[in-house]
């Protein structure tokens, strides 16, 4: 299939951006890696009339870090993510979620503002950046406008983005210094969506006990879902303690999970048990690594 007829730009700064789509709106689409995008067109799932191509604005790929914050451009490929040191010094869960996304040669192009506006189930950034209380940064002519990434992701392919707007970044406070994290998944084959997962940050005081978690988890739940409620019941608890299990069966038992003839929802269910609890078993067997 070849994509329908389309005019293609080539913005000359972001407030061109802001003004095509102020124009367009949703006639436009934004061009980023195009490893969604290009598909969608091809099977004509989408005609956008006009094709934005975000990839000739420098100022949308950047990671910074001022040492309390990690920002992160929307154009920001998954292996820039995967490769930087600054994200693997202050937010190393992002790069271990990264590298569950596909494999090496989609992440040279799929970007972290492409994966964010299409919110597709299963998809490991987003889990990732609500575990990490991340916010997105959207603009459009009306102005800027920052949202949690939890309240942006409303459901499976379902964000508040508007038409006129685009993802310009991510931000988010970097965890205690101290502090491991861990993100597993179960996915039918290495580089596939994950049918289940797990992030997970934990710091411990020295006597084990658990002073900060933030836990996701993302299978079967439309948008990634945080779980405050396990938060609440960990904190102040010895990591391994023996009520960890109750803890997260009761968290899992508390969110809403669709099934489906492939993965029922009794089976995402036990999956989601299941890599909640390995990823507190990988973050207590570092406990006290450097
Ligand atoms: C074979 C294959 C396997 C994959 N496996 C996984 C996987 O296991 N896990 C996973 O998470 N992902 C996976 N992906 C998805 C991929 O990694 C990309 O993250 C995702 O497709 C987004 O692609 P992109 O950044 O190239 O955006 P595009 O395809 O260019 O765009 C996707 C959508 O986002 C919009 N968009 C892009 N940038 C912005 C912006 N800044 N502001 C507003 N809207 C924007 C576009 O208009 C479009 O609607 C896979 C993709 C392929 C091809």
């Amino acid at each position: 299939m070849k994509p329908a007829a389309f005019k293609y730009v080539q913005p000359a700064d972001e407030d061109a951006v802001a003004a095509l789509l102020a124009e367009h709106g949703s006639d436009a689409c934004l061009l980023a890696g195009g490893q969604s995008l290009v598909p969608m067109m091809n099977f004509r799932v989408v005609s956008p009339a006009v094709l934005v191509d975000l990839n000739v604005l420098p100022t949308l790929d950047f990671v910074r870090s001022d040492g309390d914050t990690l920002h992160i451009g929307a154009l920001t490929r998954h292996a820039t993510v995967e490769d930087s040191a600054t994200i693997a010094q202050t937010c190393p869960l992002l790069r271990d979620a990264v590298r569950h996304v596909a494999h090496r040669t989609v992440r040279h192009r799929g970007t972290l503002g492409g994966t964010l506006a299409l919110a597709y189930p299963g998809a490991e950034t987003p889990l990732a950046l609500v575990a990490l209380d991340a916010e997105v940064e959207l603009r459009s002519t009306r102005g800027v406008r920052t949202t949690p990434v939890a309240d942006f992701i409303r459901g499976g392919l379902d964000t508040t983005r508007k038409d006129d707007e685009y993802i310009r970044s991510v931000r988010m406070h970097v965890p205690p210094a101290s502090s491991r994290s861990s993100f597993i998944e179960v996915s039918r084959r290495h580089g596939d969506f994950a049918i289940a997962a797990a992030a997970l940050v934990l710091d411990t005081a020295p006597d084990g006990r658990i002073t900060f978690i933030r836990a996701a988890v993302a299978g079967g739940t439309g948008a990634p879902q945080r779980l405050a409620g396990l938060e609440a019941a960990l904190e102040g608890r010895t990591l391994g303690s023996s009520m960890e299990a109750a803890a997260i069966r009761e968290a899992i038992d508390g969110i809403e999970i669709d099934g489906d003839p492939h993965y029922p929802e009794a089976y995402r269910r036990h999956l989601l048990n299941t890599v909640l609890r390995r990823a507190l078993a990988d973050v207590a067997r570092r406990q006290g690594d450097t």
